[in-house]
């Protein structure tokens, strides 16, 4: 069984974040998203919010599944034995941040590979938090997350949904 986990805060999870999980669904046997607490990050979500909307938004692919972690990812992927994490990288300014993240990865557990996807480059510019910032404006991001989670934001910003 070849097994993923594809972490992140996914405060909410975008079209971005479900481009790349399609993509890792067709090389691996089994992929997890881990939404990690990331409560310095101070997400809008609670944590299991956002589990729920991730595990709403993948119901369609029978071999992704929705989990939630706390400390280490490393830690985290052996205990799922699973081999590998999948990132996305959008632009080269996500690179740095990912580079740094994949070697610390793997001074701390060799076994584990970090693959990084690109998703479709209409989703390049696309974040969690210019989609927060979009739909507390009151904007429509109906381009950018699945209905549910439109939803979700409206009720957030209470904006209610069209
Ligand atoms: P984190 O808090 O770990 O940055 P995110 O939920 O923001 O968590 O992102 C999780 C992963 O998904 C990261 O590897 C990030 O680069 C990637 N990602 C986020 N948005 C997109 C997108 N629009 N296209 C491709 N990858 C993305």
């Amino acid at each position: 069984m070849r097994i993923a986990v594809y972490p992140g805060s996914f405060d909410p999870i975008t079209n971005g974040h479900l481009d790349v999980l399609q993509r890792a669904a067709k090389l691996f046997d089994r992929v997890i998203v881990a939404v990690a607490v990331s409560e310095s990050k101070h997400p809008l979500f609670n944590l299991e919010e956002r589990v729920q909307m991730v595990a709403r938004a993948v119901q369609h692919l029978p071999n992704v599944e929705a989990d939630s972690f706390q400390g280490l990812l490393v830690e985290y992927v052996e205990r799922r034995s699973a081999q590998a994490v999948v990132r996305g990288l959008r632009a080269v300014s996500d690179f740095e941040f990912e580079f740094q993240l994949a070697l610390m990865n793997r001074k701390m557990n060799e076994r584990v590979e970090t693959i990084f996807m690109m998703p479709k480059d209409t989703y390049t510019f696309l974040s969690s938090r210019i989609v927060k910032e979009m739909a507390q404006l009151g904007g429509d991001v109906s381009a950018f997350v699945p209905a549910h989670v439109r939803a979700a934001l409206s009720g957030k910003f209470s904006h209610p949904p069209a």
